[in-house]
């Protein structure tokens, strides 16, 4: 169980003066919905603001506090439109502030037309209009607060301000009491790191880029040892040692010679099979990198050696999709393969369990329910789980407790990642790569062109269309407000139904499921010809007939987003285009990527060059959400420090005694508080 120290920390956010029922959807929306999440919430940046008389005297992109005096509220018919404050300065210079959502019932409030507020934030053009969206502070008299130095900017959601953000995060340290070090002192006294409380502090007061590192290094440590605890604990288990014969795998009749990669990995796995301990290994491919064939060998091998497999997808779907494949391709082996999912009920799955149980079934497909307790097998010996991603490394590692030996475990992911991130997502698991692309693939032609050519696009869209063929238009993430988005992908839908009318349709992130599903139906049917979306197609669309995918504003994606959302087209005989729409102030480093973009379709080339351009120092938002599981620790900061964590860890394990002794029992905290207790359960769980 948690210590107890840490109980104060794991209270939940509603525990902190001023957290209503109003507070509770910002708040979640930032993932804060414990006191610790709020303390490892920390500022984005912090401002220095500059008071000033008039517009005159300010530049744009300045922080500013300034004394306006509102002329004109002008709230939009379009609900999803801003609101809009007018207001002057003392010399009559006119100021347009910009408030989403929510925020313009705030100020409708703070800003009564004829009054004089102390208003403080940043000073942007938009359009030829001076604005300044969401100011941090309005107030009917200038207090020092207004021009406070360093004051910090949090990353906020809609309903919530920065000063009440500024009060959360220092009750919750308030909270937190100094805790032992769990980090190697030799470390913290060559880096001169402060003590967790104190870093934590500091964190939250400045720019302190000593205490971030400490904070990230925390994390990247916590993560290290887990895996090391799961993995020494895999070690320590007993499994078989699975030799085939070939009988089965020579009746395969496959209609095509497997890649070199792919004969590569199937020699790895059979190495690792043929090894008592238990395999953990990751199989890292590209979509249509042939995954589904190396599974299937390695499934087979298990049979020839008198055991079951089991695979594991994310979904029911592709547990079917899956199922169908593999019967079809392992036909001529004569090998029993079942399906098991949550749907099954009655005779039908009491007959699987049956199978499963006295070994008549040799290999089974399915969702999670594969593994519920009322699921026994006569001799798991291999359990491959697909799309790993999805599940979280963790949990999937302990499910494979099933058995009266610990099965080999094959984790497959689609999501090419770079080889950093690669130990910090799995640890010291061996990694099997597909890095080859079966032959025959229709290259995806990838142009960049400038947004302002915007007719054109929609032209050659006209064209496209008419010629029969369905394609995606993606819109993207313009501001940290997700309504603002879909504002903006609502408004691209608006001017291409005016277009092409109700051929086209919109899937967004707000939409009801129904809504969404049904659009998606019909563009997938074809009755449709032309999808506008926000990112959400991201996942899980197959559309062969969709070959053309127009992405607006492309700069903003990460080149990892954009290979995904590339990948979308490509998938029929015809020959698929991908147009990157790029805005007009493209940095160097904004070309370099989207040029990447042109030159490569290879995936494992584009995350590792893509995590050389963003960790070179313009990182586009910091963190990069889904690209790591990590929460503090920086892209720069995980390439700088992974590998002195992981040596830690190590060291920690080797020589320290583990978990025991004054270091490892400081270091169980931390696992606690980074919430990788998965690690010390796993230990205990024996
Ligand atoms: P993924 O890695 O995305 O799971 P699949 O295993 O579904 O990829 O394979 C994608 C397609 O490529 C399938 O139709 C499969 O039959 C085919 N394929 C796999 N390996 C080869 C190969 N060596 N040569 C030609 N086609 C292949
Ligand atoms: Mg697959």
């Amino acid at each position: 169980m948690r210590p107890e120290a840490l109980n104060p920390l794991f209270a939940e956010v509603e525990t902190l003066d001023g957290v209503g029922p109003k507070l509770k959807k910002p708040l979640e929306r930032l993932g804060l919905s414990r006191v610790r999440d709020v303390l490892f919430h920390l500022p984005d940046r912090f401002v220095t603001r500059r008071p000033v008389a008039s517009l005159d005297e300010a530049g744009e992109g300045e922080n500013i506090v300034i004394a306006l005096t509102a002329t004109e509220h002008r709230a939009s018919r379009n609900q999803r439109a801003p609101y809009r404050v007018f207001a002057q300065d003392e010399i009559g210079n006119v100021l347009a502030l910009t408030f989403f959502g929510r925020a313009s019932f705030t100020a409708k409030k703070q800003l009564p037309v004829g009054e004089k507020r102390w208003v403080a934030g940043k000073l942007e053009r938009y359009g030829d209009m001076l604005q300044m969206v969401h100011p941090d502070h309005v107030m009917e008299q200038a207090d020092a607060s207004l021009v406070h130095l360093n004051e910090p900017v949090y990353p906020l959601a809609e309903g919530l301000t920065q000063p009440r953000m500024a009060s959360l995060a220092a009750q919750a340290l308030d909270r937190a009491q100094a805790l032992p070090e769990w980090i190697e002192p030799g470390v913290i006294a060559r880096e001169k790191w402060l003590p967790w409380r104190e870093a934590l502090v500091a964190a939250h007061k400045a720019e302190a880029p000593a205490a971030r590192d400490r904070l990230a290094y925390d994390e990247l440590f916590a993560n290290a040892l887990a895996l090391m605890l799961v993995r020494a604990d895999n070690r320590a288990r007993r499994g078989q040692s699975l030799q085939g014969d070939g009988s089965l795998r020579d009746r395969l009749q496959l209609p095509f010679p497997l890649t070199g990669a792919q004969r590569r990995s199937i020699d790895e796995i059979t190495g690792d099979m043929a090894q008592e301990s238990p395999m953990l290994r990751l199989l890292q491919g590209d979509v249509g990198a042939g995954k589904t064939v190396v599974a299937l060998e390695a499934m087979l091998v298990a049979v020839e050696a008198g055991a079951q497999a089991a695979m594991l997808a994310p979904t029911e779907i592709l547990a079917r999709q899956h199922y169908d494949t593999l019967r079809r391709m392992a036909a001529p082996t004569g090998v029993e393969i079942a399906l098991l999912t949550g749907r099954d009920k009655g005779k039908a799955r009491e007959s699987t369990l049956l199978g499963l149980l006295d070994g008549s079934i040799d290999i089974v497909i399915g969702t999670h329910a594969i593994f519920q307790d009322t699921v026994g097998y006569r001799n798991l010996g291999l359990v491959v789980i697909d799309e790993q991603h999805r599940f979280g490394v963790n949990q999937r590692l302990m499910l494979t407790k099933k058995g009266r030996r610990t099965p080999h475990t094959l984790a497959m992911t689609a999501t090419p990642i770079p080889r950093t991130l690669t130990l910090a997502q799995y640890g010291e698991m061996d990694v099997s790569r597909l890095d080859e692309m079966p032959p025959g693939r229709q290259p995806i032609d990838t142009v960049v062109v400038a947004q302002e050519r915007m007719d054109e696009v929609v032209n050659g869209v006209a064209r496209h269309l008419s010629a029969g063929q369905q394609a995606y238009w993606v819109c993207p993430m313009v501001r940290d407000s997700e309504t603002a988005d879909i504002a903006a992908a609502e408004a691209r839908y608006a001017m291409l139904e005016q277009r092409f009318g109700d051929q086209v349709v919109l899937v967004h992130g707000q939409l009801k499921p129904e809504i969404k599903d049904a659009a998606m139906e019909r563009f997938a049917s074809g009755e449709a010809k032309l999808l506008v979306a926000t990112t959400v197609i991201e996942v899980g669309v197959d559309v062969p007939a969709a070959t053309l995918m127009v992405i607006e504003q492309a700069e903003r994606f990460g080149l990892a987003q954009l290979h995904q959302l590339r990948g979308r087209v490509g998938r029929g005989s015809e020959k698929s285009v991908c147009l990157l729409l790029r805005g007009e102030a493209l940095s160097e480093t904004g070309k370099a990527r989207l040029a990447l973009m042109r030159e490569t379709q290879d995936g494992f080339r584009i995350a590792e060059e893509d995590l050389e351009l963003r960790g070179g120092g313009e990182l586009l938002g910091t963190r990069q959400s889904g690209d790591t599981p990590f929460r503090l620790a920086t892209l720069e900061q995980i390439q700088r420090m992974l590998q002195m964590a992981h040596d830690d860890a190590r060291l920690l394990m080797e020589r320290d005694g583990g978990l025991t002794g004054e270091r490892g029992e400081a270091a169980r905290l931390l696992l606690y508080l980074q919430e990788r207790d998965w690690g010390v359960q796993l230990l205990r769980g024996g």
